[in-house]
């Protein structure tokens, strides 16, 4: 397979006029998904049992009309081992396979060199997974998985990466979702048809391909908690899902960016204000570029874990109205009256969620941050041998929201409770 083509990286940016779309669930999502998986019984050969012990994990897509379309009934899931087993995969219909994923990293190459390197996977009749080849791509999507049934994959990572002759028509079906914010860090999407596995990125995180756009899924209504393990070993990245955990956060600074999309969530705000993108296809001028930085943590059975620039435009709404205005600048918030009255009621806001059922929150880790810097590096550094840190395990939360989604939504008691208490943000002051 041949990934060795120059990426064209023009972005096009058309704007789209489009409303806000959040990912909440209302009752009656909750309700729809609760009677689908009674009716997908059969198409997924589950067992009355087996639906009760885990029912929620069955997600549905965004677009209603694909509900109990042949795209979705006729389909299996497909582990990640089965696509690396050449034996497997020979006996198994590829065109009625699919994955479901997690978005959890958007990653670009930096302008200079739009390189990575990749691995073969070995393979039962041989091969070799030291040689490497390096491939030229234009995004590079890492991902959670999502099992319904194979549970031991939960914390299992896999990359989809974006160039021009692999993965390049992932959002087809979905542009509007992809520019709109509907789809961005922490939505949930499923790979059709993906092709055997052949090759890895480093830290042995498969590269997944297909020929297929992907189709965005709704937020399945309880995510399996998936705890930290401190087992892990070295150069490794798994995936995890913490349900009920109590959120503190320390500080807020409102930031600047160079983006104003949605699909990177404004997240990794450090990563991408240098050389190198922050992953959105499109840039819409009536949305601001302003980002509000937290320090956060969270105690966990393993001990705290902190994350002193977690951002999430996501992560905002639920403590604001609505997104901030494009024409705020950030000396407006800075220092103002307005920026206070934010804080106090994203204390208020943490309160509220933490007395009624904590938050849920997913990342991922790894043991040593080496393999994660080599992976956009130059690709004649040998940065195997900048032997910093590997025996600290590195954590990045990638989203928080309440664990009770009843407080989403906005009918609901609680719903109503979050609302009065989110700042409105046209009150801040044009300065
Ligand atoms: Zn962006």
């Amino acid at each position: 397979m041949n990934f060795d083509d120059e990426d064209n990286s023009t972005i096009n940016s058309s704007p789209i006029m489009n409303g806000e779309s959040a990912e909440t669930l209302t009752t009656n999502d909750i309700n729809n998904n609760q009677s689908r998986i009674r009716t997908n019984n059969e198409t997924n050969s589950i067992t009355q049992t087996q639906a009760t012990t885990r029912p929620r994990l069955i997600i549905e897509p965004l677009d209603t009309n694909l509900v109990g379309s042949r795209m979705m009934t006729r389909m299996k899931e497909v582990s990640l081992d089965a696509l690396m087993c050449e034996d497997k995969v020979q006996e198994m219909n590829l065109n009625r396979n699919y994955i479901d994923v997690q978005l959890i990293r958007l990653i670009t190459p930096e302008q200079k060199d739009h390189r990575a390197s990749i691995y073969n996977i070995r393979r039962r009749n041989g091969g070799n997974n030291n040689s490497n080849q390096q491939v030229h791509f234009s995004r590079l999507l890492l991902c959670r998985l999502h099992p319904e049934k194979n549970q031991n994959e939960h914390t299992r990572l896999l990359y989809l990466m974006e160039a021009k002759n692999s993965n390049n028509v992932l959002f087809e079906r979905n542009l509007e979702y992809r520019d709109d914010g509907t789809i961005s860090i922490g939505s949930f999407f499923r790979i059709l048809a993906p092709l055997p596995i052949v090759n890895s990125m480093r830290n042995d995180i498969p590269l997944v391909k297909t020929q297929l756009p992907i189709v965005a899924m709704k937020r399945p209504v309880t995510l399996t908690s998936t705890p930290i393990s401190l087992q892990i070993p070295e150069n490794m990245s798994m995936a995890f899902v913490l349900n009920g955990q109590t959120l503190h956060l320390n500080r807020t600074v409102p930031l600047q960016t160079t983006c104003s999309g949605m699909l990177c969530d404004r997240q990794r705000i450090s990563e991408w204000s240098g050389n190198r993108r922050c992953g959105c296809y499109s840039m819409f001028q009536y949305r601001s570029n302003l980002a509000l930085e937290h320090s956060i943590c969270i105690d966990t059975q393993i001990g705290r874990i902190s994350h002193q620039d977690f951002s999430s435009l996501k992560f905002d709404l639920l403590y604001l109205k609505s997104h901030i205005p494009a024409n705020i600048k950030v000396s407006a918030l800075r220092t103002s009256d307005e920026f206070w009255d934010i804080e106090d009621t994203i204390e208020k806001v943490l309160k509220f969620i933490n007395g009624n059922g904590g938050f849920t929150v997913v990342g991922w880790y790894k043991r040593g941050e080496i393999k994660d810097r080599s992976l956009t590096d130059a690709p004649n550094v040998d940065s195997d041998n900048m032997n910093i840190g590997a025996g600290k395990v590195n954590y990045h939360i990638v989203q928080l929201y309440p664990t009770n989604q009843t407080i989403l939504d906005p009918k609901s008691t609680l719903g109503k409770g979050l609302d009065e208490l989110k700042y409105d943000v046209s009150r801040i002051r044009r300065v």
